[in-house]
C-alpha cells in the first residue's frame, strides 16, 4: 500500500524504525521512541503529522536561508527537469545552469574567487579541496607541501576526507579517520578553554598555534589551513576579535592557502554574503553548500582564486562527481540567489533581523542557567553553566541539562540544537521581528522548565 502523509503517525514511525537508518542517531532507542514525522513547511514553521506547528530555529540543518515554501524554486526545478534533467560537464560538454551559476558565484564572491568546482554538498566539496590544494602545490613543484591544518571541534563534513579535516572526536573514533597529513590545532573557544586569559589574549594565543604548527611541521610541508569563519556544528564558537587578523597574517607569511569553509556562514548567515567578509579574511578557496540553494536541492562547491584555477588548469584534474553542477540543483540555486538578492535578504539580516536578535540574545546571559551568549548575524549560541563566575561545566552525558533543554524546546514546538554544554540557533534569514519574539517566548519557557 502507498505510504502517505495521511497515515497515522504510529504507523509511519513503525515503518521508519523498521527500514530507515537516521544519520547521526542511535537508531535503536530512536526507533523505540519514534521519530517526529515532518509533513510540510512554510516560512519558518514546520508542520508534523499530528498537525503541530514547530518554529524551526535551525533552518533545517543551517540551510533554509530563504525559508520554506517558495514556489519559485519548485517552478525552477520543474522547468529545468523538463528541459534538461541531467547532463554532466566531464567530457568536453557544459550546460547553461552550470555556466550561469558559476558566473553568478564569481560575481558574488569577494576578490578574485572566480572559478567554481561543483559538488553535491559540503562534504564532497571539502574532499575536492584536499585534492585541489595538494594538486596545486604538486603542480608548482612542491609535492611534499601536502599537510592541511584544521582545528579541533571543526565540522567539515561526513565523508572520510572531510571528516578527517573536521576535528570531531566522535567521528575520529570511528577508525581510519583522520587520513594522513591532516593536522589539528586548538579551537578559539574562550568560554571553555580560555582559562585566565582575556578573550583578546586567548584569540592571539590560539591563532599563534597555527604558526607554531607550521614551524614544527615545516613551512615546506604545510599546504593549507581550513576553518569555518564561525565554527557552527561545534557549537557556534565565535573567535575573539584578535584571532582572524593573526590567522591571515600567518597564512600570508608562510605562503599557506587559506580555505574558508562557508557552508554555514555563506549566503547571508552572518550579515554579509560570506562569513569571510564578516571576520575580515581573504580566503584562497571557499567551500559552499547549504544556503547556496537554501537546501531546496543538494548542491555545493569550491570557489577558487584565479591563480589556483590557472595552476590546476595545467594538468588533468582526476576528480569529479556524477552530480557536479547538476542542472536541476544549479537552476534551483540560481533562483535562490535571485531571491536573496532581489528581496535584499542579506540586508534584512544585517540591518533589521540580526540587530534585533542580538539585543534579545545577549540578554539571555542574565538567565541563571546561561554563561556566555554569543551571536554573529543569524547564528547564535549560549553556554549553559551551573556557575557563571568560574565558567563551570555541566556534565555532558545524555540525560543532563543540555539534553533536557533541547527536549523541552522540542516539546514546546521549537527546534533548537544542543552541542555539549551549548544551545544553538541558526534560523531562516527571513525571520520577522514577531517571529523572533515568538522564538524567545519558547526559548525562555523551555529554559525555565529545564532549571
Ligand atoms: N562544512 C560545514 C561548515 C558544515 O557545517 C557542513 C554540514 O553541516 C559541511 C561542511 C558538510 O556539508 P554536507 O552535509 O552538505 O556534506
Amino acid at each position: 500500500s502507498t505510504i502517505t502523509n495521511h497515515m497515522p503517525t504510529a504507523e509511519l514511525q513503525a515503518l521508519d524504525a523498521a527500514h530507515h537508518m537516521h544519520p547521526f542517531s542511535a537508531n535503536g532507542p530512536l526507533g523505540k521512541e519514534g521519530a517526529r514525522v515532518i509533513t510540510r513547511a512554510k516560512g519558518v514553521y514546520l508542520t508534523d503529522s499530528e498537525g503541530e506547528e514547530i518554529l524551526d530555529a535551525m533552518a533545517g540543518l543551517w540551510c533554509v536561508n530563504i525559508g520554506y515554501g517558495r514556489d519559485e524554486l519548485a517552478d525552477a526545478a520543474a522547468r529545468q527537469m523538463r528541459e534538461l534533467p541531467y547532463y554532466n560537464t566531464f567530457f568536453k560538454t557544459t550546460h547553461v545552469p552550470a555556466i550561469a551559476l558559476a558566473a553568478k558565484l564569481a560575481e558574488l564572491a569577494p576578490g578574485d574567487l572566480n572559478h567554481v568546482f561543483f559538488a553535491a554538498g559540503g562534504s564532497e566539496a571539502n574532499d575536492t579541496n584536499i585534492r585541489l590544494v595538494r594538486t596545486y602545490w604538486a603542480e608548482k613543484g612542491h609535492a611534499d607541501k601536502n599537510i592541511i591544518i584544521s582545528r579541533k571541534n571543526a565540522y567539515h563534513g561526513s565523508s572520510v576526507g572531510s571528516a578527517s579535516l573536521g576535528g570531531m572526536v566522535g567521528m575520529h573514533a570511528q577508525g581510519g579517520i583522520p587520513i594522513p597529513n591532516i593536522h589539528h590545532i586548538n579551537q578559539p573557544n574562550w568560554w571553555a578553554e580560555g582559562g585566565d586569559m582575556t578573550p583578546e589574549e586567548f584569540g592571539l594565543a590560539r591563532a599563534r598555534e597555527l604558526e607554531e604548527a607550521i614551524q614544527e611541521l615545516g613551512e615546506d610541508r604545510v599546504a593549507a589551513f581550513i576553518a569555518e569563519p564561525v565554527q557552527g556544528a561545534g557549537g557556534v564558537i565565535v573567535a575573539p576579535e584578535t584571532y582572524w587578523p593573526e590567522i591571515q597574517r600567518i597564512c600570508d607569511k608562510y605562503d599557506i592557502l587559506l580555505i574558508a569553509d562557508e557552508v554555514i556562514c555563506g549566503f547571508g548567515r552572518t550579515g554579509n554574503w560570506f562569513g569571510s567578509q564578516t571576520v575580515g579574511i581573504r580566503p584562497d578557496i571557499m567551500t559552499i553548500a547549504k544556503g547556496l540553494s537554501s537546501g531546496y536541492a543538494p548542491i555545493g562547491g569550491s570557489i577558487v582564486n584565479d591563480e589556483i584555477a590557472e595552476v590546476i588548469g595545467n594538468t588533468e584534474f582526476n576528480h569529479g562527481y556524477t552530480y557536479s553542477g547538476h542542472p536541476v540543483a544549479a537552476a534551483v540555486a540560481l533562483e535562490n540567489l535571485r531571491i536573496l538578492e532581489e528581496e535584499k535578504i542579506v540586508e534584512h539580516v544585517r540591518d533589521v533581523a540580526a540587530p534585533y536578535l542580538k539585543q534579545k540574545w545577549e540578554a539571555l546571559a542574565d538567565h541563571p542557567l546561561v554563561g556566555e551568549a554569543k551571536i554573529v548575524g543569524m547564528m547564535a549560541s549560549i553556554a549553559l553553566t551551573p556557575d557563571k563566575a568560574s565558567r563551570a561545566k555541566f556534565a555532558s552525558e545524555p540525560g543532563t541539562i543540555g539534553y533536557i533543554c533541547r527536549d523541552r524546546c522540542f516539546g514546546n514546538n521549537l527546534i533548537m540544537r544542543h552541542v555539549g554544554d551549548r544551545l544553538i540557533i541558526s534560523p531562516p534569514l527571513v525571520l520577522t521581528l514577531s517571529d523572533i519574539d515568538e522564538m524567545f517566548e519558547r526559548i525562555l519557557k523551555s529554559l525555565d522548565e529545564a532549571q
